[in-house]
């Protein structure tokens, strides 16, 4: 049986979220996992240079909130580590730093600026052979991930398991988007990623969330909770739901679904008893909405979906030519000229990383028919 914990945190105030840590680590006895001279990273999602109250990132008070929870208990080894969209350097480290207002922890947290990584083989049975991942992962003897809940232009939500891709190191990450451009494949990667780095407990910070398009330009949302658990599957599953999204819409949740890795009658939520969302997440243009229960109605959403695809569109307008959807798109299909990107969509295979690392919004999306990739 997994075991969600919820809270109610309505605002960002250190002892508002300091009372939600305290509830949901009792909860889930966190505590006794914790030895004298352990090595803690605490994962948050740092996609990029974002100021809080954007809702982009994990809010800073919930890393503190943490951190300070740890120190409490004798532990004072405790690194922040993410790596950001874009070149994994410490240049961008200290600008998502800055912006996300995480320059306040230094007292409480290392921030970390080590961009070395290792590789790491994956277990027999897996589809994946190995991941490189960030050094301050893989030497942390406990991982915290604190992850944001959004939606997300390509996997419909980002919660605890998408949140781990942060582990691969800067523009490694358009590469897997290249090795899978099926979001079915792509989604089986994540979760062999997340069956890999398997942190011992993952939060959601869930206070300030977004909706529309996500996970960089959406818009902000208050749903005023945060969640923690063991299982990361079932904590995901459990927030689509509150976030009115079948579980089954999100390829991640039902790629985890369908190899058994949780089960969705049996699971436990301690702690506060919250409605879904009224009305439901406002989804992203590139998703469309099918949260019918009928399997032909779903069949046949699905098959259109496959031969009416979103494709992205460069807004003339917006685009200051800054170059950071070229950077991360697996399919090298976007150049700048006279400071406008332009893009060839005949290659594209629909990842929407341009759209997520844009950061003027100036990626649409647009539909197009096309013959189904094998
Ligand atoms: S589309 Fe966005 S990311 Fe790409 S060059 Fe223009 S402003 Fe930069
Ligand atoms: S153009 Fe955008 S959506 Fe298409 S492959 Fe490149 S990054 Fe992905």
């Amino acid at each position: 049986m997994a075991i969600v914990s919820v809270q109610r945190t309505e605002k960002y105030g250190a002892p508002d979220v300091r009372a939600s840590i305290d509830l949901h680590f009792e909860a889930l006895g966190i505590e006794n996992d914790l030895r004298p001279g352990m090595t803690v990273t605490i994962k948050p999602n740092l996609l990029a240079a974002r100021h809080p109250e954007q809702a982009t990132t994990t809010h800073p008070a919930v890393i503190g909130a943490v951190a300070s929870w740890l120190r409490d208990r004798g532990i004072d080894r405790i690194t922040v580590a993410d790596s950001p969209g874009g070149v994994y350097s410490q240049g961008n480290l200290k600008a998502v730093y800055e912006s996300g207002g995480y320059n306040a922890l230094k007292d409480i947290a290392e921030l970390n600026l080590d961009t070395g990584y290792q590789s790491v083989k994956c277990p027999e049975g897996f589809v994946s052979t190995g991941f490189n991942i960030i050094n301050p992962v893989l030497k942390a003897d406990y991982i915290i991930n604190i992850a944001k809940l959004k939606t997300h232009g390509l996997t419909t939500v980002t919660g605890g398991v998408k949140n781990l891709f942060g582990v691969i190191p800067g523009l490694q990450k358009p590469e897997w988007h290249f090795k899978y451009p099926n979001i079915d494949d792509f989604s089986r990667m994540l979760i062999e990623l997340a069956l890999v780095v398997r942190p011992q407990v993952t939060l959601i910070d869930a206070v300030e969330t977004m909706e529309g398009n996500g996970p960089l330009n959406g818009k902000p949302r208050h749903l005023g909770l945060t969640f923690c658990s063991r299982d990361i599957f079932a904590q995901d599953y459990y927030a689509s739901k509150l976030m009115g999204i079948e579980p089954e819409a999100a390829p991640i949740l039902r790629q985890a679904l369908k190899m058994g890795l949780f089960l969705s009658d049996k699971i436990t939520v301690t702690g506060f008893g919250a409605a879904p969302a009224d009305p439901p997440y406002q989804l992203p243009e590139s998703i469309s909405r099918n949260n019918s229960h009928s399997f032909l109605a779903r069949s046949a959403s699905a098959l259109i979906t496959r031969i009416y695809c979103a494709v992205p569109k460069i807004d003339t307008e917006k685009c200051k030519g800054c170059g950071k959807c070229a950077e991360s798109c697996p399919m090298k299909i976007i150049t700048i000229h006279n400071k406008t990107a332009g893009m060839s969509t005949k290659k594209c295979i629909s990842c929407f990383c341009c759209q997520e690392m844009c950061p003027f919004d100036a990626v649409k999306i647009s539909h197009r028919w096309r013959l189904p990739r094998i």
